[in-house]
């Protein structure tokens, strides 16, 4: 008998389906250009931004931080996994984000994961985003408090459960992204922060998508609206803009004495890498040093957006670099895909479930490591597939 058959049935189904995937693999660093089956393809979908994550001086940072402190923590931090090289990542940080402390964790995801169900319990009301990000799902579901969600970025339904439900509950925290990953809209932070006033709620923004992108040289998308001081909890990732992997919360001291006792992924989880934690400090020295990184980033946004919206694609409501090519059928995505593939191409289709049904799309992110030539090839390819598949005249 085989005991694995209720996964053979599944994936099984998956297949019927036509959403069984086989994971696409890069014999190269992820760059403007990788390597599939040992042909270079144009790179459209990292989250590497500002191109940082192949970066010569990352790479030279984390050889000296190797050298210096080995290849691994050797234990959680409470223990001895607690090197001088990662507080001194989070003592920059800290001034980088402006606030009066940070914490970090091994990733985004651990970091949502250890940090809601720490700062939550049992009588309090966690208000949530409906597209927030799924780690921040997670760690609400670990959370002891009650949990609602409100509909995406619809301020008058979030004041309608807040003024419902604010006296039924000790704390309430309202959680959001800051840039939508789907979409690349962004929370309406201001409009937030003051209805989290008037209800005497908390306020968590998740801006992995906005840390290296939005703000002054990439602080944040509290920063773009200058909202420093006024959100309790500033979540971010070091995995995508900033090029390595890890995440954090900025937040005042009192919060990180807290996290440090009770976020679970902190305390039973190893302490991130040092060739990650010295990349890391480099990476955010080079954010602090100039904006050129930044500007790049924004510039073959705006190029790639306005070349595809002057072809006629539906780039749907982003305010950031990331960039949705609406299709609407699930087949009819997945060949695109395939197309600009065949071109020398890569841009990932988006479908249901992770988007709604309907709503298939390709995501276009854009980087500052992109040459204007990249750029340009993907264009023509966009231009030559979207008119054979009829999605553009
Ligand atoms: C990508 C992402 C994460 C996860 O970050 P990692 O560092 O990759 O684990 C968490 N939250 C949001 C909103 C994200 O977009």
């Amino acid at each position: 008998m085989n005991n694995l058959q209720f996964l053979e049935d599944k994936i099984a189904e998956l297949k019927e389906q036509g959403v069984y995937r086989q994971l696409p693999v890069n014999t190269g660093p992820c760059a403007n250009v990788i390597y599939l089956k040992g042909q270079e393809i144009v790179n459209l979908s990292s989250n590497n931004y500002l191109g940082f994550a192949n970066h010569p001086r990352l790479i030279q940072a984390a050889k000296a931080a190797t050298d210096k402190y080995g290849a691994g923590a050797g234990s959680v931090r409470t223990i001895v996994g607690n090197q001088d090289l990662l507080e001194e990542l989070e003592n920059l940080l800290a001034l980088f984000k402006q606030e009066e402390a940070v914490t970090c964790f091994q990733s985004g995801f651990n970091c949502n994961l250890g940090t809601i169900p720490a700062i939550t319990e049992a009588g309090d009301l966690i208000v949530s985003d409906e597209k927030n990000h799924a780690s921040i799902i997670d760690g609400t579901r670990l959370s002891k408090a009650e949990r609602t969600i409100y509909r995406h970025n619809d301020m008058d339904d979030l004041e309608r459960i807040l003024k419902e439900k604010r006296s039924q509950y000790r704390n309430v925290l309202i959680i959001t992204d800051g840039v939508f990953s789907m979409d690349g809209d962004l929370a309406k932070l201001p409009n937030i922060v003051a209805l989290a006033k008037k209800y005497q709620a908390l306020t968590y923004v998740d801006d992995a998508h906005g840390s290296g992108v939005l703000g002054r040289s990439g602080r944040g998308t509290v920063d773009h609206f200058h909202l420093h001081g006024q959100v309790d909890f500033i979540i971010g990732t070091l995995s995508k803009a900033i090029g390595v992997v890890g995440g954090y919360v900025a937040s005042k001291q009192i919060v990180k004495d807290w996290l440090l006792h009770r976020a679970r992924t902190l305390l039973f989880s190893t302490a991130l890498p040092p060739a990650a934690i010295g990349a890391t400090i480099e990476s955010v020295k080079m954010l602090m040093e100039s904006e050129t990184y930044t500007q790049k980033l924004w510039e073959n946004a705006r190029y790639f957006k306005k070349a595809l919206g002057n072809l006629g694609f539906d780039l749907g409501h982003s305010e950031t670099p990331i960039t949705p090519v609406m299709v609407g059928k699930e087949s009819l995505t997945m060949e695109l895909s395939r197309g600009l593939l065949a071109e020398g191409v890569f841009v990932s289709g988006i479908v249901f479930p992770t988007v709604p049904a309907g709503q298939g799309r390709l995501r276009v992110m854009l980087s500052a490591s992109h040459t204007k030539a990249n750029l340009d090839f993907a264009i023509a390819a966009f231009a030559k597939v979207g008119k054979k598949l009829r999605i553009i005249n």
